[in-house]
Order: structure tokens, then C-alpha cells, then sequence
């Protein structure tokens, strides 16, 4: 089958050449996969990739991708992290097929195949403590020992089973195991632990289970019960396929799903485990888990990212089969690239500077007609107010331009964007500070719009909003959390260690044009010559509007580091 939306530029990756042979020998009519989180955190750019990959190949071969919560850690789980998660790939644009699941809908199923086992003579319950066990199981130049609990009959073994089922044994004193190979080179399947008692309250079980399964027995009989076809997972997960494959033959399920494993994305300037995710929340080193500095779905969501963005970045970078770290200006790009089409082009004064010009009304207001989008005629015009008091950046003037500076000083003229032509006249400093504190200009009334009628020539052209009829708002200027390219690189140094203090810089004083006033809710804008912005959703008041700023124009990263 042709992968129509690849096809004719990228080669396939190793995944879909898989995917692709298996559909033209027969060996499957469709693919089905699935996206398997644990609910224990929210999900980050890392997951996002896993979720291309799996709704991915379901939306271009006509397959199916479930939705499955591996929920098998009751202690660390919440259904705050089912919503949200549910919530981010929906938003990433991505249907599962029919209602989500749960690996704790199979808990009967899985106890079955668990008994079943038993009866095999192929698991056994064992009574060593952790300690005893980590003796046990060897290293790996050295071989395991077995167990002396490794040869009880069937029968006494499924009772005993049955009894940590009911609860009768305290936490710890017994867990079920495979009986495989205490001597494999693979310290896997040195008779690894099936269940464990827990007496613990399961987000969606209740108490019904003392005793719950191992990710690596409920992954693989999961992925069975549902006819998953390719079970697609991170390489750290490599040495654990044969585990996989031996529930799977030993109980000779109707059902094989292969094992592919794949390189996890790790993105520079950041972390990406959710462990550490959950201790810059719980620490208060960041606000939230979608505080808009945080590498997760719901930050970069707060922050401004589209949905697109982040496809095309996980379509970018590809999968393959050897980890490694992706430039941040990868992703940057990406939003840039689809910002730069779709967003809508806006004014905001982040540094203000007033600007008199003498010889203009007093109290007139015009409106001149700024273009929502320059290369795009279709988005239309809107109206900016014009007026006698306005506000530039304050770094579009210099009192003593050097040569190539275009913007405004002593003896210039300059474009006031979509409004007039503006003369310097004189300025005025705070006696004290030396701050600039005012600029006086004259206008050419001639030349509305900003066009000269006489064809002289003005090189430079700057954003204004109007003094009179601006609304101040308030922007979060963020940069990126970590001052260094890998914070996990040195293993002596926390990682917290590496924070940047600068990422969240508040601007309090901007002015913005009032059209700003009427935002859809998660539109990203730009502000011509700053960068892209949106309205947090969280910090604006009714009184007070917060801008978040989503990215600069150009990587400027690189100069400033
Ligand atoms: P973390 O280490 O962040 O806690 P995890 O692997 O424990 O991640 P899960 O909820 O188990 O998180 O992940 C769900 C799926 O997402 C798994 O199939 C996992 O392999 C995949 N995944 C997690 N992190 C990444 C990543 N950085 N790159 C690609 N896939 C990932
Ligand atoms: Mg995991």
C-alpha cells in the first residue's frame, strides 16, 4: 500500500518498511497500534513523537491506533493525568479508536493467563524478600541462583496465588514469578516478578485488588487482547522483547503482536522524564505542569504552539533506531515555519518610548489600515488609530545613530508604519536619570500611509500605537528553562542546577493596539518585529491582559548564549 502522504519525498522510515511488507504479504490486512501512557504525569514533546508515530500509521494505512492507559502502578496514578492526557491528543488531532482503555479493564484476564501459568509448572509464587532477590538474580557476568521457592507443585502454588489475591499476605512477603532461565545472559528473564502485592487504592478498581501485574507481563498480554499487530516502544524496551515474546508463546495466545523498538526523542535545553517533570512542579521551579516554559503538550499548547507545528516536527526528525539529541531551534523552526503562514500580524509596543508630533491635531483621531498579513491579501486590513501622542520601542531611537541606522534620531526621517512620514524635531531628558524621556516630531500630512509624495526616499520604517487609544497589557518574555544544551549530561550535578533564571522575564509597561482586545481564545499572533505572542489563559484578568510570547522571529539564540 502507498503511503500517500510521504510518498515521493522522504523514504520511508524502517517502521512503515515493516508496516508496508506485512500488509503486501498478507500477513496483516491493516495495522492496528496503540499509544500506551502510563497516567502518572503529563504528557511531554517526547510522547508527542511516540503519538505521530502510532496515530500516524493508523491514519495513513487505514488502520486503527487505541488509546490505552497502562495503569498498572496504582500508588502514582490520578485521573487528572487521564484528562489531560486525553485532552493533548485529541488536541494533537488525533482520534483512538472507539472508547480509550484501561490495562486495568484486563486485571481478571491477565490474574487468568497468570493462573494458567501456574498450572504449566511456568510460574511460581516466591517468598524471598527484595533483598534476598537482588542476591538471587546475579549480574551480568555472573549467573542468577534459583530460588528455593522455584519447584513447589502447581497446586500450591495457584493457592498461595489465590490467597495474595484475597490479601491474605502483607506487602512484600510474596511475589509471582516466571519460571524461565536464572541463568540467561539476559537479566530479564532471570524468572522475572509477574505480581506484586499492593495494598493500594486503584484510581478506577477501588480496592477489588490486593495484588497487580508487572508492566512487562500486562504490556504484551494488552497488546494481545486487543489484536495489536505492531507494538511500537522506545529502544529501552529492547532487552526486554524476549520477555515479551515468552508470555506470549508460552500461553500460545490466538495473537502475536510483534515488538519494534525505536529511538526516544531527547531535545536539547530540557528534560524530558516525567520524574523530573514532577519535581520542578512539585519543587515550584516552574508553576505547573502547563506552566508555558515546560516542555509538555499542555505548555507548549499555553505557550502558543499550534498542533501543526508539532506534527510537522515529529515528521521532521524521522524515526530511527539510534538514540539522539534534536537542536530546540528544530522545533523552534517548525512553529516559525507555520506561524509565519497563519498567524495574524499585530502591533505592541513592548519598550515604550512617547513620541509628540507638534504639528498634528490635537484631538484628531484617524484611522489608517494596517495589513493582517503581508503575503496574504485574502486575511484583509484592520484600522489602527492615529493620533498626536504615540508610543515607539524605545530602542528606535538613538541620540547618536551610528552610520546604517535607519530608525529615528537628530536630523532623521522615518516611517511610522501603515501611518505617516515623522521628522525628528527635538527630545527631552529626565533631568535626573538621563533617561529619554520624550520625542518631538513633525509630520508630512501629505503622506498618509507612509508613502512619500514626492518619492523621497526613507529607508526606515517602525511599529507605534497610538498613546491616546493603546491598551497597556503585560508580556511574558520567556527563553528557554535550561542554560545549558543537556542538564542530565554531568550525573554528579543536579539537573535543577542548570535552570535559567532568565527564562521568565515579565514586561509590564507594553501597549498594544486595541485590536488585541479581540483575540480568539489560543490565537497566536505576531507582533511585527517581536516575535509571536498569545493570550495566556491563565494569568489575564479582565482587567489585565498577559501575553505570552511564543517565539522570537529568528533563532536568536545562538548570539545571545
Ligand atoms: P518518562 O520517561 O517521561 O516517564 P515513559 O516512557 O515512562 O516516559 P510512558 O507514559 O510510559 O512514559 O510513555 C508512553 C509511550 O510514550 C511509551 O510507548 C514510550 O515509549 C513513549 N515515549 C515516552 N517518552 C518518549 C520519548 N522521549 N520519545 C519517544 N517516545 C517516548
Ligand atoms: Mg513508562
Amino acid at each position: 500500500m502507498e503511503n500517500k502522504e510521504d510518498s515521493g519525498s522522504k523514504p520511508l522510515d524502517f517502521i512503515r518498511q515493516i508496516i508496508g511488507d506485512d500488509l503486501k504479504t498478507g500477513k496483516h490486512q491493516r495495522p492496528v497500534t496503540r499509544f500506551p501512557p502510563e497516567p502518572n504525569g503529563f504528557l511531554h514533546i517526547g510522547h508527542a513523537k511516540s503519538i505521530c508515530l502510532n496515530f500516524g500509521i493508523a491514519d495513513e494505512y487505514q488502520g486503527n491506533c487505541n488509546l490505552r492507559f497502562d495503569d498498572t502502578n496504582p500508588s502514582k496514578e490520578e485521573m487528572a493525568y487521564v484528562n489531560s492526557i486525553k485532552k493533548d491528543v485529541e488536541w494533537l488531532g488525533f482520534t483512538w479508536s472507539e472508547k480509550e482503555r484501561y490495562a486495568s479493564d484486563y486485571f481478571q484476564q491477565l490474574f487468568d493467563f497468570a493462573s494458567a501459568l501456574i498450572k504449566m509448572g511456568k510460574a511460581y509464587v516466591c517468598e524471598l524478600n527484595a533483598e534476598q532477590m537482588r542476591e538471587y538474580r546475579g549480574t551480568l557476568t555472573d549467573p542468577g541462583k534459583k530460588s528455593p521457592y522455584r519447584d513447589r507443585p502447581a497446586e500450591e502454588n495457584l493457592e498461595l496465588f489465590e490467597k495474595m489475591k484475597a490479601g491474605q499476605f502483607r506487602e512484600g512477603s510474596h511475589v509471582l514469578r516466571a519460571k524461565i532461565d536464572m541463568e540467561s545472559p539476559n537479566l530479564n528473564m532471570r524468572d522475572p516478578v509477574l505480581y506484586r502485592i499492593l495494598n493500594v487504592e486503584h484510581h478506577r478498581t477501588g480496592d477489588t485488588w490486593k495484588i497487580y501485574p508487572m508492566y512487562d507481563y500486562t504490556h504484551c498480554l494488552s497488546d494481545m487482547i486487543e489484536g495489536i499487530t505492531h507494538s511500537l516502544c522506545t529502544l529501552e524496551f529492547q532487552d526486554h522483547r524476549p520477555l515479551y515474546n515468552w508470555v506470549l508463546e508460552t500461553l500460545e495466545t490466538h495473537c502475536h503482536p510483534r515488538q519494534i523498538e525505536f529511538a526516544r526523542l531527547n531535545l536539547s535545553y530540557t528534560v524530558m522524564s516525567k520524574r523530573k517533570l514532577l519535581r520542578m512542579v512539585e519543587d515550584r521551579h516552574v508553576e505547573s505542569w502547563d506552566d508555558p516554559r515546560m516542555l509538555t503538550i499542555s505548555g507548549l499548547r499555553r505557550r502558543g504552539y499550534t498542533p501543526d507545528s508539532i506534527r510537522n516536527f515529529c515528521k521532521t526528525i524521522g524515526v530511527g533506531k539510534s538514540d539522539s539529541r534534536i537542536e530546540m531551534g528544530v522545533l523552534e523552526n517548525e512553529l516559525r515555519n507555520d506561524l509565519n503562514v497563519s498567524a495574524n500580524r499585530k502591533v505592541c509596543v513592548l519598550d515604550p518610548l512617547k513620541v509628540i508630533i507638534d504639528n498634528y491635531p490635537e484631538d484628531l483621531i484617524e484611522e489608517v489600515r494596517g495589513k493582517n498579513h503581508p503575503q496574504d491579501p485574502d486575511k484583509g486590513t484592520r484600522p489602527l488609530p492615529f493620533s498626536k501622542e504615540l508610543y515607539i520601542e524605545r530602542n528606535d531611537f538613538m541620540e547618536e545613530p551610528p552610520k546604517k541606522y535607519f530608525r529615528l534620531g537628530p536630523g532623521k526621517e522615518v516611517r511610522l508604519k501603515y501611518g505617516y512620514l515623522v521628522q525628528y524635531v527635538s527630545h527631552t531628558k529626565n533631568k535626573e536619570s538621563g533617561e529619554i524621556e520624550e520625542i518631538h516630531c513633525t509630520y508630512d500630512p501629505e503622506s498618509k500611509g507612509g508613502f512619500a509624495p514626492d518619492g523621497r526616499k526613507v529607508k526606515g520604517t517602525i511599529h507605534w500605537v497610538s498613546a491616546a487609544k493603546g491598551v497597556p497589557v503585560t508580556v511574558n518574555m520567556y527563553d528557554r528553562l535550561f542554560k545549558v544544551e543537556n542538564p542530565e549530561a554531568d550525573k554528579a550535578i543536579d539537573f535543577l542546577e542548570h535552570l535559567n533564571p532568565q527564562s521568565k522575564v515579565v514586561l509590564q509597561g507594553a501597549i498594544a493596539e486595541p485590536g488585541l482586545l479581540e483575540l480568539q481564545p489560543g490565537e497566536t499572533v505576531q507582533f511585527e518585529r517581536q516575535g509571536y505572542f498569545c493570550i495566556d489563559p491563565v494569568e489575564s484578568t479582565t482587567d489585565n491582559i498577559v501575553f505570552n510570547r511564543t517565539v522570537t522571529l529568528r533563532d536568536s539564540w545562538e548570539l545571545t548564549k
